[in-house]
This record gives C-alpha cells, structure tokens and sequence, in this order.
C-alpha cells in the first residue's frame, strides 16, 4: 500500500491509499479518484511534503501524532462525503417528516422508496422499536443547500 499525496484542479490537497503506483495511475484515469472537497476528478499526484527530521525525539512524536489526527480527520471527512453523496443520489429528501414517512412507507401507506431526512433522537428510537430500519450517519452541511 502507497499513501499519495493528491491534488485536485481546485487546488484541494488530500492523501489516499493505493496498492501500487500502477493502481492509482489505472484508477485516476478512469475518474475514479475524485476529490472529497468538491469531487472533482482531475486528480493528480502532489509532491510530498519533505520529512523534517528534528534531534528531539519526544518533538518528532509528538509531531507525527498531529500528523496522524489530521490523517484520521480527513479519511473520516472523505466518507462523510462519500455517504453523503450516495444517500443524496439514492434517497429522497424529506426534511424533518422522515419519520412520519418511513413508518408510511412501512405499513404501505406510501410509496416504497429509500428516504433521507432529520429525526430526533425520540423519532429514531421510535422507529427502531417499530422494526423500522433507520441509519444514522454522519453529515456535513454544504451551504449550497
Ligand atoms: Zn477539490
């Protein structure tokens, strides 16, 4: 596995996992590398960053530790997107009648169909209780909606 350093048209950079160089040539050229950012898919290899080596051992941990939670923080921000951008494509929105709907679309009351909304937690443990299959995930909220 090859961790690479990306960059997007945009001027996003982010890192991804490949298996070899190879993988990630193959898979840019067929856009399937896209950018969490803005999901662009002109992605191109940056240059890394130099590795900075300091005589203070506990500064170097220190350091990496910083350099890891930021790595974590953007892979958790880059399957955000990813959920996002499915549930998006795949559901209807509902607003804050998601629970009203699903347990329509439950008991057939509306058209079967994968719906996406707001519920407290109340509704959703509501649902759960009625066999409901209810999935919470994580969001961000874009101002362009
Ligand atoms: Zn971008």
């Amino acid at each position: 596995m090859i961790l690479f350093e990306l960059k997007c048209t945009n001027g996003h950079h982010f890192e991804a996992w490949f298996r070899d160089g190879g993988a990630f040539d193959r898979q840019a050229k067929g856009g399937k590398v896209e950018c969490p950012v803005c999901l662009d898919t002109s992605v191109v290899k940056a240059p890394m960053a130099p590795a900075v080596s300091t005589s203070s051992r506990k500064n170097s941990n220190k350091q990496q530790g910083e350099h890891r939670a930021k790595e974590v923080a953007r892979e958790i921000i880059k399957a955000v997107s990813k959920i996002q951008k499915h549930v998006e494509e795949n559901c209807d929105y509902v607003g804050d009648k998601f629970a009203e709907e699903a347990k329509a679309i439950h008991y057939g009351e509306a058209e079967e169909r994968k719906i996406y909304g707001e519920a407290t937690d109340q509704e959703a443990v509501e649902l759960f209780e009625e066999d409901i299959p209810v999935y919470k995930v994580p969001w961000n909220q874009r101002r362009d909606s």
